[in-house]
């Protein structure tokens, strides 16, 4: 028997939410459940109703989050500890990505790098919430505000999870999600920002829909506009009425089935895993982090014979993730960034998702710790 690393829970309730839309209502593209699912959204967030604007992706929300305060040539500060989306959506709005190294202890940007990386260029930093954790946040607020940088967090893995008891998304600039199949939550594919800026906002709306200005508001009332102007490049980013659907239910079972379950096998797996030797865990807080995905590091070059023998016994894992400055589009290397170079040959994500028990988790902690000390 295979456990998977990660999976998409869905089922019977949103298999009925999807053909609600096609049967009943039959219009498909961006219409009411996209609209509800906003409302929705920004109700659990705690924000204005219009506060709340879903895209067809992730990578999309930071795609146009970007390309909402950056010009052309402008740099990026992101850490290279993430997945690939937070590079490409700043080179897609023609920005430069610039990689900065991260914090050991939680795999997070490192202000003190960054502060390294600035030019008079710099416009923005792209903090990221690796295994849905920021814990500088603040830090980095108050760095953004000392250079007059915006502040788009990649909050990809983060719905759902608060700061300081605030939830994730509610405060901040430019707060982007994603939607896609593992995530928190899922919409099948899909993405959201929140904020409270209204020229940002004002863009992110008819960006999405092809830059024709004020569709939303007249798919708001049903209706579309024929006579329209476009003043500014636009895309086909709008979140179908398909998406929402399975969204809207998702954000339902969310607090009562998702978040509990994954707060408590990432429990199990600290509890057996702390204060092991040839392993140490990446920061988190158990009351405010609803975790994505869980990585650890395996030391003294013990990880890939680890993650074979897991393999063998069934067991998948993942490397979140591999640098991008070591990727030939953003640099291949030419700098180095010694803290996250030396986590990418110890990092080792352990199976996550909603429908594995807890059992299933103290067995791999127990293979885990019986492959690292040589007991059998
Ligand atoms: C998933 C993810 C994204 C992109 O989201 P998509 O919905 O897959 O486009 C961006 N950043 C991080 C850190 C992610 O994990």
């Amino acid at each position: 028997m295979t456990i998977r690393l990660s999976k998409s829970i869905v089922g019977a309730l949103e298999a009925e939410a999807v053909s609600r839309v096609i049967v009943e209502d039959g219009y498909l593209g961006m219409g009411s459940e996209v609209i509800s699912f906003e409302a929705e959204l920004a109700g659990y967030l705690g924000i204005p109703e219009d506060h709340a604007v879903c895209v067809n992706t992730g990578t999309s929300a930071l795609h146009l989050a970007v390309a909402a305060v950056v010009k052309p040539g402008d740099e990026v500060l992101i850490p290279s500890l993430t997945y690939a989306a937070s590079f490409q959506a700043a080179i897609a709005a023609g920005a430069e990505p610039v990689a900065c190294d991260v914090l050991e202890e939680s795999g997070v940007i490192d202000p003190d790098d960054a502060a390294k990386r600035i030019t008079s260029r710099t416009a923005a930093i792209m903090p990221v919430y690796y295994a849905s954790y920021l814990p500088n946040l603040e830090r980095v607020y108050e760095f953004a505000r000392e250079h007059g940088l915006r502040v788009i967090e990649d909050a990809a893995h983060a719905f759902g999870c608060t700061f300081k008891g605030r939830k994730i998304g509610s405060f901040g600039d430019i707060v982007c999600f994603s939607f896609d199949g593992i995530k928190n939550i899922t919409s099948g594919e899909g993405g959201m920002i929140a904020t409270r800026d209204e020229n940002v906002l004002k863009y992110l709306r008819d960006a999405r829909l092809l830059g024709v200005e004020r569709d939303t508001e007249m798919r708001r009332q049903g209706r579309r506009s024929w006579e329209f102007d476009i003043k500014q490049i636009g895309y086909r980013y709008h979140m179908s009425n398909l998406m929402a659907a399975i969204g809207r239910v998702q954000l339902k079972r969310f607090d009562n089935e998702f978040a509990p379950k994954r707060k408590l096998l990432s429990n199990v797996y600290r509890k057996m895993l702390s204060d092991k030797p040839f392993i140490t865990l990446f920061q988190s807080d158990s009351l405010e982090v609803v975790p994505h995905i869980f990585p650890v590091r395996i030391l003294d070059g013990k990880r890939d014979d680890l993650r074979s023998y897991l393999e063998e016994q069934g067991v998948q894992t993942g490397i979140h993730y591999k640098p991008n400055h070591l990727l030939t589009l953003f640099g291949g290397g030419e700098e180095r960034l010694p803290v996250v170079e030396k986590l990418y040959g110890e990092l080792l994500t352990l199976p996550l998702h909603p429908e594995l028990q807890a059992e299933d988790v103290e067995r791999i902690g127990d293979m885990i710790i019986r492959r690292l000390t040589g007991k059998s």
